[in-house]
C-alpha cells in the first residue's frame, strides 16, 4: 500500500485509511466478527491510519475497534478519534469535557495514545469555543502524551480557515468534498498546504451515493444530487463496471491528499478497496460519469450553524 507524508507530523499514512464509523452500525448493522475481519485485513493489506469517534454508534465503534486492535502491535497503525460530538446533536467542546472524553477514548480504544485528535463536526458549535478552549485542553492532554496530534473537522470547507487563520493545527479531516460528484476541496489545498496541515480526505463514496447501494436514513444529501448519483451508478452497472471503482480512484489519485478514510464494514469490501486503488482507471468511463454528475457539480447541503457555512 502507498503511503504518503501527513503534512508536518512526520507521519507516514497509507493512501486508504480505514474509517470505523460502520463498527458502530452507521450504515446498518454489522456482526462482530466480519467487523474483527474487516479491522485484520485491513492491516494485512497495508492500511496504517484507522479513524474512529466517541460519536459513531455512541462508543460502540470505539469499543468494537479497540477489541479488534487488541494485540496487533501498536506501531503498526496510527489512531484517530475525537473530541466534542457526542449524538445528533449532542455536543460540548468545553475543556472539562473534552480531557473525560479522551481518557474514555483512551479506555474503550486500549491503548496509552491517541494519534489524531479531531475536533468533530465544529460547524455545529462556536469557532471561539474550539479555539477559545477545546483546542488549548487538546494542547494540555498532549503535554500528558495522552495525544499527538490535533486536527479539526468539519463538512463547510470555511470551517477550515476560520480555525487556521487564527491557530494552527496538525491536520483537518474533510468529508464528501473530493468525490466524483463533489470536488470543492480542490479549491481549498493551496490553503491548507500553505498552512502545512496534514489533509485527511473522507467518503469517497459521499457516504453511500457513489456505492451505487441503498443510503442510510439519516443521509443528508437532496434529491437532485441522489437521482444524478443514481443516475451514474446505473450508468456504470450498464457498461458492467461499478461506480465504486472510480469513486475510490478518483479520491486516491490526489498526491496534495495524504489519505482517504472510506467506511468498511467486512473483509471483502476491504480487499476489494484495496484492489480497486491498485487497478487502472477506466479514463472514458471516468468522463462519462463525470459528464453525468456535472449538473450537480460541487452540490452539497448545509451543516451545523448559518455562521459557519
Ligand atoms: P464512505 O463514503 O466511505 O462510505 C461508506 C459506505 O460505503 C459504507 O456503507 C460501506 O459499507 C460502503 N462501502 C465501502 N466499500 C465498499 C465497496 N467496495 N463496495 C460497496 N460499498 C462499499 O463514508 P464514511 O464511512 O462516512 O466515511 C469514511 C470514514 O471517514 C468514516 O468511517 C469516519 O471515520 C470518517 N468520517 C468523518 C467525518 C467527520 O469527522 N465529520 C465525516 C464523515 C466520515
Amino acid at each position: 500500500m502507498q503511503t504518503r507524508p501527513l503534512g508536518s507530523t512526520g507521519l507516514e499514512v497509507s493512501i486508504l485509511g480505514y474509517g470505523a464509523s460502520p463498527l458502530g452500525g452507521v450504515f446498518g448493522e454489522v456482526d462482530a466478527a466480519e467487523g474483527v475481519r474487516a479491522v485484520h485485513a485491513a492491516i494485512d493489506q497495508g492500511i496504517n491510519l484507522f479513524d474512529v469517534a466517541p460519536f459513531y454508534g455512541l462508543t460502540r465503534a470505539e469499543t468494537a475497534l479497540g477489541e479488534a486492535l487488541r494485540g496487533v502491535p501498536r506501531d503498526q497503525y496510527i489512531l484517530a478519534t475525537k473530541v466534542g460530538r457526542y449524538g445528533g446533536a449532542d455536543f460540548d467542546f468545553s475543556p472539562s469535557r473534552v480531557l473525560r472524553s479522551i481518557d474514555e477514548s483512551l479506555q474503550r480504544l486500549q491503548v496509552e495514545t491517541i494519534d489524531i485528535i479531531t475536533c468533530h463536526d465544529i460547524e455545529f458549535v462556536s469557532i471561539d469555543q474550539v479555539i477559545g478552549e477545546a483546542i488549548p485542553a487538546l494542547h494540555q492532554a498532549r503535554e500528558q502524551g495522552k495525544v499527538r496530534f490535533i486536527g479539526v473537522s468539519g463538512l463547510p470547507l470555511k470551517v477550515y480557515h476560520a480555525v487556521l487563520d487564527r491557530e494552527p493545527l496538525d491536520t483537518i479531516l474533510t468529508y464528501c468534498h473530493h468525490t466524483l460528484n463533489d470536488n470543492s476541496l480542490a479549491d481549498h489545498l493551496p490553503y491548507l498546504h500553505g498552512k502545512g496541515v496534514g489533509v485527511i480526505n473522507a467518503s469517497p463514496f459521499a457516504m453511500g451515493l457513489l456505492t451505487g447501494r441503498e443510503l442510510p436514513e439519516w443521509h443528508p444529501a437532496g434529491e437532485s444530487i441522489r437521482a444524478a448519483c443514481r443516475a451514474a451508478a446505473e450508468h456504470c452497472r450498464r457498461r458492467g463496471a461499478e461506480i465504486g471503482e472510480l469513486a475510490l480512484q478518483c479520491a486516491v489519485s490526489s498526491p496534495g491528499i495524504a489519505t482517504t478514510l472510506t467506511g468498511m464494514r467486512s473483509r471483502q469490501e476491504v480487499e476489494q478497496n484495496a484492489a480497486w486503488i491498485e487497478a487502472p482507471i477506466d479514463a472514458e468511463l471516468m468522463s462519462e460519469v463525470l459528464a453525468i454528475l456535472a449538473p450537480v457539480h460541487n452540490q452539497t447541503w448545509p451543516s451545523g450553524r448559518d455562521e459557519n457555512n
